[in-house]
């Protein structure tokens, strides 16, 4: 009986081949292209009969670019690299589901604009639809993200680090009533943002005297209802 070995490894013994083929020996034709490559060619799939992808590596990297070149393929990246970088950091996970994402990013303005804008200049990278939180100490909800593309998104997180401005976005909050009396102090817009239902974006621009109130409150940087 022969003793077939390849790479050290004792081949099986019920016709399993696929697993060891030598190197540059076996071809394949791909299902999608129809061309006949070398089985170097192909993924392993172990679920198939052969072990092997029925696509080449080219026609399987183009389908993936191309999943990742519509709103769901896009959306379903963003939302697998918050959970990753998440747990990287030990941060919350996000609060919502990928399918919860979708449906917000669906239901903007800003989303389908970035989207078609990255799609008629042949998907820049830098015009990628991306997500920015508003607070960079607080975690992934819908009180605390926006649509950025990546250009801007990469931009604002230098002009942050730059100017401090991460820091600041700690500072605490404080929220009255219209009449001036104090009704909390929050550690953070985004928290307040959260606690109250109010736009985190109008919380700011009030606390810089943009505006006469937000969300029913005046929001101050300091316990004093008249400093702005
Ligand atoms: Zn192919």
């Amino acid at each position: 009986m022969m003793n077939w070995t390849h790479n050290g490894k004792e081949m099986l013994s019920h016709g399993d081949f696929t697993s060891d083929t030598v190197e540059g020996e076996d071809m394949k034709k791909c299902k999608k292209c129809r061309i006949e490559k070398d089985t170097r060619c192909f993924y392993r799939a172990k679920t198939n009969i052969d072990g092997m992808s029925g696509k080449c590596v080219v026609c399987t990297k183009g389908d993936n670019k191309n999943r990742f070149r519509t709103k769901k393929g896009v959306i379903s990246r963003i939302y697998n690299s918050q959970l990753s970088v998440s747990r990287r950091r030990g941060h919350q996970l996000p609060s919502y589901t990928s399918r919860e994402l979708y449906e917000w990013c669906m239901s903007t303005v800003e989303f389908h604009q970035i989207f078609n804008d990255w799609k008629s200049c042949g998907f820049r990278s830098e015009l990628k639809p991306s997500i920015d939180r508003l607070d960079d100490y607080d975690g992934y909800h819908f009180g605390n993200i926006q649509i950025l593309t990546w250009e801007e998104n990469n931009q604002k997180n230098r002009d942050d680090t730059k100017s401090g401005k991460n820091k600041k976005k700690l500072k605490s909050i404080f929220q009255f009533n219209l009449d001036g009396d104090l009704i909390k102090m929050h550690d953070s817009i985004a928290i307040a943002g959260r606690e109250t239902g109010a736009n985190i974006t109008h919380i700011v621009q009030n606390a810089q005297g943009n505006s006469n109130s937000c969300g029913g409150y005046l929001w101050r940087y300091t316990n004093d209802a008249l400093a702005i």
